[in-house]
C-alpha cells in the first residue's frame, strides 16, 4: 500500500507547495524566539508534522475538495462556495486547524497571523490564478507551518525545563514579529511541565 506521506508530497507538488517555503515561513515565524534556528531545522519540522496521520488526513481532504471544485464536480452550492473562497465559508480554516493542533493551543496565535498576513507561499496561493481552486491549500500550508513552528517552541521550551531555565517569557512564543500572541509575553503561556500529556507527546513527535 502506498504510504499517505508519499501521497501528500505528491499533492504539495502538484499543486506548487514546496516543503522548503513551508520552512521558511516558520523560520520567520520562530526567529525572533531564537537566535540558533536554522532553516533546516524548520524544514525539518515541517516533514515531522505531516508524518502525523491526523496532518495527513486533512491534507488530503482539503486538496481533493479544492481539486473537485477545480473540475465542478461538488455539488452545489458547495462548488461555488469553495470556487469563490466565500470569507464566511470557514471551513477550509477548521480543516487546517486540525493540522495546526497537534501541537496543542500554542499554534493558534501563529496560524491566526498567517491567515491574516499570508506571508510568502500562503499568499501567492490565495491569489486567485484563473482557474484555480486553493481554497483548502492557503490554510493548510498556514496550519502546518503553525504546526512546525509550535512543535519547535515545545522543543526549545522542554530543553529550558530540562535545563532549569523555564519561565524566562522568551522561549515559548510562535507567532510572528509585531504579533501580539501571548506566547512570549507571558510565562504561563508556554508548554511548561503543566502541558497536557498529549500535547508533551506531541511536541516530541
Ligand atoms: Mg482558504
Amino acid at each position: 500500500m502506498i504510504a499517505v506521506k508519499d501521497v501528500v508530497l505528491r499533492l504539495f507538488a502538484e499543486r506548487g507547495v514546496d516543503i522548503e517555503e513551508i520552512g521558511r515561513i516558520v523560520y520567520e515565524l520562530q526567529r525572533p524566539y531564537s537566535d540558533s534556528i536554522s532553516l533546516e531545522q524548520c524544514i525539518e519540522s515541517v516533514l515531522r508534522v505531516i508524518e502525523k496521520r491526523e496532518a495527513q488526513h486533512a491534507i488530503i481532504t482539503g486538496i481533493a475538495l479544492d481539486m473537485l471544485a477545480e473540475q465542478n464536480a461538488l455539488p452545489e452550492p458547495l462548488n461555488s462556495i469553495v470556487r469563490r473562497d466565500e470569507p464566511l465559508y470557514g471551513v477550509d480554516e477548521v480543516l487546517a486547524l486540525a493540522v495546526t493542533n497537534i501541537y496543542g493551543s500554542v499554534g493558534l496565535t501563529s496560524f491566526g497571523y498567517l491567515d491574516k498576513l499570508k506571508l510568502g507561499l500562503i499568499g501567492r496561493l490565495n491569489d486567485k490564478e484563473k482557474g484555480k481552486v486553493n481554497t483548502f491549500l492557503d490554510d493548510l500550508v498556514a496550519g502546518v507551518a503553525a504546526a512546525a513552528a509550535a512543535r519547535i517552541a515545545h522543543q526549545r521550551v522542554g530543553d529550558a525545563v530540562d535545563n532549569g531555565v523555564a519561565g524566562s517569557g522568551s522561549s515559548g512564543g510562535v507567532a510572528g514579529r509585531g504579533g501580539s500572541g501571548r506566547e512570549g509575553a507571558s510565562p504561563s503561556a508556554s508548554p511548561s511541565p503543566s502541558a497536557s500529556p498529549q500535547v508533551r507527546e506531541a511536541a516530541s513527535g
